[in-house]
């Protein structure tokens, strides 16, 4: 195909990926936000869902809806099957064990689950827990919170101006006393793709556990969490094309084993009484109460989608969207793009000299573009780079090269405006 006849199908050029098909999957996008037609480039924060999904959770609350592992009717049945299909297709996206799969409300809920069941139960007064300069709230305060239960201490690991780790001076940093290292796949805030295989293989040559932090990583990175050898990693439905309320919390099987329950309730347990209640195995006993049955089920349409579509061939779009908006907007005089790393997902975190992040955020949403502005939920990360906030535009497999055209003249604009 010429690259003409390749653009007029709406073929990325270099990946030979349908970009205008994948939209028509997405009737969000169909949309005009101010008169104009929607761009939407805030999908660090969360992306719009695939027609599938969509139908998954229709399909279960109008065919199958029922509660899961108790029922011995029918529905009940088929939405025990379901719900335990979508962990095998998660085990499967990640490379784990079914078993090594809980679900959980999201990220943030798995971080908290892993920080209070398994991390809680090693650390002694003194010992160090080992976060980066770039880590979002959520994979900070559950530590924090933590190291006031424990007598533990935080110990982090620096960035250089480029948002790249410094893995000598993470090295540095693990002590005797480091007994887990809680780390970002990739920055929400600046799309750093961290060397995460590097620091689990560090930490496993001293003893130390992982836990990556993988909500940015799951849409845009494969993941594979038997080479990466991590304990534990999180991610949200939500970031994946997939519903709000339901992430993972992949756990090596036999932590998940020793691990003490999260929460109590229904489903976690093998038998109760007044005098003792024994616990149901893993994942389960980490499952407290009614899940969230049809998100774990949308949750995996999401997955099939993805990998239906390729994930090489998402990322190569990817790739292409972030080089041409790097490119676009560092054309541009006055702004300054923060995050420059070599290695990078599909985040573009930018300054505009003189105007406000907000400012830039609010004239970009009238020309109909969606992009976020402030401190990302990574308050540490601003402080180290002098900076109160950034406008962040984020993208997603459905995001064209047009489209990165359109935030281009609309950063320009906002600075005709303020400048
Ligand atoms: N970790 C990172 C890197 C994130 O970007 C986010 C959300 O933006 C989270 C954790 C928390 O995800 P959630 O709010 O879906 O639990």
């Amino acid at each position: 195909m010429s690259p003409q006849a390749a653009v007029a199908a709406g073929c990325s050029l270099s990946s030979g990926f349908n970009v205008s098909r994948v939209r028509g999957d997405f009737p969000a996008l169909d949309q005009l936000v101010h008169g104009r037609p929607l761009v939407y480039l805030d999908n660090a924060a969360t992306t719009q869902k695939p027609r599938v999904v969509l139908d998954a959770l229709f399909n279960f609350y109008t065919r199958d809806c029922a509660n899961v592992h108790r029922g011995v009717h029918e529905l009940s049945r088929r939405a025990t099957e379901a719900y335990e299909g979508a962990r095998r297709t998660v085990a499967r996206f990640l490379n784990a064990a079914p078993h090594e799969i809980v679900f959980t409300r999201g990220a943030t809920e798995a971080i908290n689950l892993a920080a209070q069941a398994f991390a809680r139960s090693i650390l002694r007064e003194g010992d160090e827990i080992l976060l980066t300069e770039l880590e979002h709230h959520s994979n900070i305060v559950p530590w924090q919170l933590l190291a006031e239960q424990t007598g533990a201490r935080l110990v982090v690991a620096p960035i250089n101006d480029r948002g790249e780790l410094l893995m000598e001076e993470l090295e540095r940093r693990l002590s005797p006393r480091t007994r887990l290292i809680a780390v970002a796949h990739v920055s929400n805030a600046l799309g750093t793709i961290n060397p995460v295989a590097e620091i689990c293989r560090m930490a496993r040559a001293r003893g130390i556990r992982v836990l990556v932090d993988g909500a940015q990583a799951a849409p845009h990175v494969r993941i594979d969490v038997r080479a990466l050898d991590c304990d534990f990693y999180a991610f949200s439905g939500h970031k994946l094309y997939g519903p709000t309320g339901i992430g993972v919390l992949y756990g090596k099987a036999e932590l998940l084993e020793r691990m003490p329950p999260y929460q109590g309730g229904g489903d976690m347990i093998r038998s109760v009484s007044f005098e003792k209640t024994l616990f149901n195995d893993p994942p389960y006993r980490f499952e407290a109460g009614t899940p969230h049955i049809a998100g774990a089920i949308g949750l995996a349409a999401a997955i099939e989608y993805l990998t239906g579509l390729g994930l090489d061939e998402i990322a190569r779009h990817e790739y292409e969207l972030l080089s041409a908006a790097t490119r676009a907007l560092s054309e541009i005089p006055g702004v300054r793009l923060v995050g420059t790393a070599s290695h990078k997902a599909a985040v573009l975190s930018f300054v505009l000299d003189g105007i406000h992040p907000h400012d830039v955020a609010t004239v970009l949403d009238h020309e109909g573009v969606a992009v976020r502005a402030g401190h990302h939920c990574a308050q540490p990360l601003m402080e180290r780079l002098g900076l109160p906030a950034t406008t962040r535009a984020s993208f997603a497999l459905y995001n064209t090269l047009e489209e990165v055209e359109v935030l281009a003249r609309a950063v320009r604009r906002a600075r005709e405006l303020f400048g």
